[in-house]
């Protein structure tokens, strides 16, 4: 099984009729190549907001089992109608739920997490010469209760399978011919990246590049399992991601500009500079299952009064205001936030080895009047708040100042080249 490539199509390469019946035809091209195939799916384009918003016009605040039953019904019905597709060609299809496919998971229904693959049912289809095609984004938990792994996880069913299957390669189909250099949505001037290091994409994704889930890349990474991204629509090499170990670090300084739009502001403001009020502060805050991104607190000298400012997912931002109101009432302190707010971030390795790039992440922000309000890195990346309004400007302005159109491709010897391309 060597020689098996997993692959994947998401929401949008499956997002009607027509675009079913194109990756069909794909996959019995790629069939007519290698003799096992193995396919993951996403539900069709917007199914998954689709049957979200119908459960939340019930009641806005459910979770848990229930939602995880009906979001799992989105990838069981696209993989059915391609299993049915393929079957119309002649070639012995069979579709799989999370379940079928022996992914089992821990209980945390919503974001739950791959415990172990049996893979015998698969390759038991295998063996019979059928394309295999199962449901991301979903597993069972021991009771035998469907689970699903967030947005965007069935790039981690596919990577996870693909390691399971000890596949030689795990392709991404999506809309785009690979990873750009920003959101082609958002920098028309973006550039193809050709090949990126797990550590980087893992940035890129954390940092809020949708076109990967992070998880599939932490998974990628851990089980060094080469993770190539193209597109579904035409032909492309597409960008490939593995380690990357032998790159000259000089070449490339920054390799993309990534936006987060799902982020909110909470400041509270006044509290006694001492040992336990952060701890204090933030525990109000985990207790509440609220995740907390960066964290900036400053002392007044006059006052010695401190303010504390952090940033949440801006779906928590009316719960996390109200926990701090009532918080602040006990410090005797005051509360303010912001929900119009987004993280830009720059993000390479190169960066280890050249000083000054947040100097000049600033002056090229501030050469356009882009206030910035929280700043945090790390030894590959910058990112930094700022309001809402200037997110596709502070985007293409980093992607100008950090001349990232003229970024050059490059290839690594034993560059594969075996049925890439395809499509
Ligand atoms: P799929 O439905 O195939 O899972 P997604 O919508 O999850 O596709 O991811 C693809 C989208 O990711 C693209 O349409 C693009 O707008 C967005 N994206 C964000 N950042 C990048 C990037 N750096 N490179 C390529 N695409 C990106
Ligand atoms: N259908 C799920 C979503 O829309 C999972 C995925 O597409 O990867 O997030
Ligand atoms: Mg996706």
């Amino acid at each position: 099984m060597n020689d098996l490539i997993v692959q994947k199509y998401g929401g949008s390469s499956v997002g009607s009729v027509e675009r079913i019946r194109h990756v069909a035809e794909q996959v019995v091209q790629s069939r007519s190549q290698t003799k096992y195939v193995v396919v993951v799916l996403s539900a069709m384009g917007g199914e998954t907001d689709r049957l979200l918003s119908l459960a939340k016009a019930i009641d806005a605040d459910c979770g848990g089992r229930e939602i995880d039953a009906l979001l799992a019904t989105g990838e069981q019905a696209s993989t059915a109608l391609l299993a049915i597709a393929l079957l119309g060609h002649g070639v012995p299809a069979i579709s799989l739920h999370g379940g079928q496919a022996g992914i089992q998971t821990d209980n945390s229904y919503n974001k739950a997490r791959i415990q172990r693959i049996d893979t015998q049912r698969i390759h038991q289809h295998l063996q019979h010469e059928q394309v295999v095609v199962i449901a991301g984004f979903q597993g069972v938990n021991e009771d035998g209760e469907f689970t699903t792994f967030g947005r965007g996880g069935s790039d981690t069913s596919a990577v996870a399978l693909a390691v399971a299957l000890k596949a030689k390669e795990c392709r991404i189909y999506t809309d785009v011919d690979g990873v750009y250099t920003a959101d082609p949505r958002v920098a028309p001037k973006a550039s193809l990246i050709s090949d990126l290091s797990y550590e980087e994409m893992l940035e890129m994704s954390s940092l809020g590049s949708k076109v990967l889930q992070s998880r599939a890349v932490e998974f990628a990474s851990k089980y060094n399992m080469p993770l190539r991204v193209l597109s579904s629509f035409k032909p492309s090499r597409g960008t490939l991601i593995r380690d990357l170990e032998g790159r000259d670090m000089e070449t490339v300084k920054i390799s993309g500009v990534t936006y987060n739009r799902d982020e909110a502001q909470l400041t509270i403001i006044g509290v006694a500079d001492k040992p336990g009020i952060a701890a204090r502060i933030l525990q109000c805050v985990t207790d509440e299952n609220i995740e907390v991104d960066m964290i900036v607190q400053n002392v007044s000298e006059e006052n010695q009064l401190a303010s504390f400012t952090f940033t949440v997912h801006r779906r928590d931002y009316r719960k996390c205001l109200s926990i701090l109101e009532r918080l602040a009432d006990d410090l005797q302190a005051r509360v303010i936030g912001n929900d119009k707010i987004i993280k830009v971030s720059v993000v390479g390795i190169g960066m280890r080895s050249h000083a000054g790039i947040a100097a000049q992440m600033f002056a090229a922000l501030a050469s356009h009047n882009i206030n910035i309000r929280m700043i945090s890195t790390s030894e590959i990346k910058i990112s930094v708040v700022i309001d809402e309004q200037h997110l596709e400007l502070a985007v293409r302005t980093l992607h100008d100042a950090f001349h990232l159109e003229q970024q050059e491709s490059f290839a690594l010897a034993n560059e594969p080249t075996d049925g890439v391309g395809l499509c």
